[in-house]
């Protein structure tokens, strides 16, 4: 049914004869409309073929006549005259708490404001409280509430939010009234974006913790303070929300605000089959109250008799239920990783040498590290040439006998062209220790291309593994059009491996995708991507993202120890 489209493009129009300053009964006359139509139960096109729009109450004459015309074309002259008239970029101005039409066109005209950032903006600079009719204090209200709009609508990046989170959870630890401290809700489940942070404090004076959150040095503001609630803005503007509970319910809060919902809701289920209850303070005999268990996590599970529910599987997706038959997945641990398989240096794109890379990642404790710069035409990423790779592969060798027995792979990231040819010639590609695969370019192809590239690079001879295979920059640019089952079908038949990209805006795979992959028995790498060495840290990330997608060690090439890791890549040299 078109019945949404067809009341949000009503209440388009009546946003924009506000801010045109139309008469308040035509404008309430358009939002009416809206509001029928949005309530209505018929399918308004069918209404709309039979003639019977202006039995709907609310719809006269000039609004039926308007919505035939949009359903029968697309277009509505009368709508697209409007956005000639008015800078439709305005409507979104309106959802500033306290910016009504008249105030959004006074700064449009006096100030040529247009957008949520160039009013923020303008506030900051103090340019709105000169204008009649506006002064300091809505001036100061105007930026209070773009901030909070910003805050509730913005998800974050769990690789900002998750050091963010682990810096103020340290902090309050460090304070003698503060037993424990984690960060809950999704956090805690490591999802890739993270809209609400949620810390949980286990206390016996509450109080007393409210107020020393409120003083921590990354305060910027404080925008609630409760007896057991809180919330302050960071000076890198996240809000945290801080909850504190009593020593005795701690384990019972945590679980409870680790979520997620549904999980939530699937384990409540089971504990009223068993005639027992969850909240957030323990878990109940349903008839005599009396508490089973609260102090620690584990106990909310093990009453219900399922094993531990590791948060980063707590999504009710099977978790629960593999939790009663003893199957819950054995998962990758950050300790597994013995290597990265895809970082680069200064001769591409990143920003330290070789050395520097290699240093670091046997600080981490690695066996090995694979450098995979960029191919030739990579032309923004600087790719190697031919003649650059000879000098690098023998700066390679003479590092390796230094390091020993630390390993440097010889790799590469070569580009899958537009027509799904690789960037180095073959002789060349034979030449790696191992040989990773991307796309990064043509990204608006269809589906058909997309495949059809990735097909070539996974039946090319020398390819062992596809990075980043969904294409997706998280906040920045969609995945590309990438059919992941047939991929998943590629990977399986040709035996190439695929990457979790651990750069926190990658996280490609993503979670879903790891976990199907793995159901196909499809080989997987985590790999960074790092550009510079601290870029290695994300390798958590990378993880987590495995993690959720169920994925164990034996799923890893790069949970493989260096022998067992070179044994399989010579074999699939072998099999050419
Ligand atoms: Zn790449
Ligand atoms: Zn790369």
């Amino acid at each position: 049914m078109r019945n949404r489209e067809v009341a949000g493009l009503l209440e388009n129009i009546a946003d924009l004869l506000e801010i045109k300053g139309e008469s308040l009964f035509r404008i309430g006359a358009y939002r009416e409309a809206a509001r029928r139509i949005e309530s209505l139960t018929q399918d308004i096109a069918q209404m709309a073929e039979a003639g019977t729009l202006r039995q709907i109450p609310g719809v006269g004459e000039a609004i039926a006549t308007k919505i035939q015309e949009y359903l029968a074309t697309g277009h509505l002259r009368y709508y697209d005259d409007l956005q000639h008239e008015v800078d439709p970029a305005l409507i979104d101005l309106l959802r500033v708490p306290g910016m009504g039409p008249k105030k959004v066109q006074l700064l449009h005209k006096s100030l040529s404001i247009r957008t949520m950032d160039e009013l923020y903006q303008a506030a900051r600079e103090h340019r709105l409280a000169p204008l009649p009719g506006m002064g300091v204090k809505t001036e100061q209200n105007i930026l209070k509430e773009l901030e909070r709009l910003q805050q509730r609508t913005q998800r974050h990046l769990l690789g900002k939010v998750l050091p963010a989170s682990e810096e103020v959870v340290a902090l309050l630890r460090e304070l003698p009234i503060v037993q424990r401290a984690d960060p809950a809700g999704s956090i805690r489940r490591m999802k890739d974006t993270i809209g609400d942070i949620d810390i949980l404090v286990a206390s016996d004076s509450s109080e007393k913790v409210m107020k020393a959150f409120a003083q921590l040095p990354m305060v910027k503001e404080v925008i609630a303070m409760g007896a057991t609630k809180s919330s302050i803005l960071t000076y890198d503007n996240l809000q945290m929300d801080l909850r504190v509970v009593e020593p005795n319910c701690y384990g019972a809060a945590l679980q409870y605000f680790t979520g997620s919902k549904s999980h939530n809701i699937q384990l409540r289920e089971l504990a009223q089959k068993r005639g027992l209850k969850i909240s957030e303070y323990g878990i109940f005999e349903e008839t005599t109250g009396k508490r089973l268990g609260s102090k620690e996590e584990e106990e909310i599970y093990h009453i219900l008799d399922l094993a531990f529910i590791p948060p980063e599987l707590r999504e009710n997706q099977g978790e629960i239920e593999a939790a009663q038959e003893g199957k819950l997945p054995k998962l990758i641990e950050i300790g597994d990783i013995q290597g990265d398989l895809h970082v680069h240096t200064k001769a591409s794109d990143g920003s330290e040498p070789l050395m520097a890379m290699a240093s670091a990642a046997r600080a981490k404790g690695y066996q090995y590290l694979a450098i995979c710069d960029h191919s030739k035409s990579l032309g923004i990423a600087r790719g190697l040439s031919v003649e650059k790779l000879q000098s690098q592969w023998e700066e390679i060798r003479e590092l390796n006998a230094q390091l020993v027995p630390f390993r440097i792979l010889a790799g590469t990231e070569v580009d899958i062209r537009n027509d799904g040819t690789l960037d180095y010639d073959d002789d060349t590609l034979r030449g790696f220790d191992i040989v990773t695969a991307s796309i990064h370019s043509g990204f608006n192809q269809p589906q058909e291309r997309i495949m059809e590239r990735l097909a070539a690079a996974m039946h090319h001879p020398t390819v062992d593994v596809i990075n980043h295979p969904q294409g997706r920059i998280i906040g920045a640019r969609d995945p590309y059009a990438v059919d992941l089952e047939m991929a998943f079908q590629l990977a399986a038949v040709t035996g190439t491996a695929l990457e979790i990209n651990a750069m926190p805006d990658r996280l490609d795979l993503d979670d879903h995708a790891a976990r199907r992959a793995k159901e196909l028995g499809i080989k997987l790498t985590i790999s960074t991507d790092a550009h510079d060495s601290s870029h290695l840290n994300f390798m958590r990330y990378g993880v987590a993202t495995a993690r959720r997608g169920w994925v164990e060690k034996k799923d890893v090439l790069n949970a493989l120890p260096l022998s067992e890791l070179l044994n399989w890549l010579s074999q699939r040299r072998r099999k050419r």
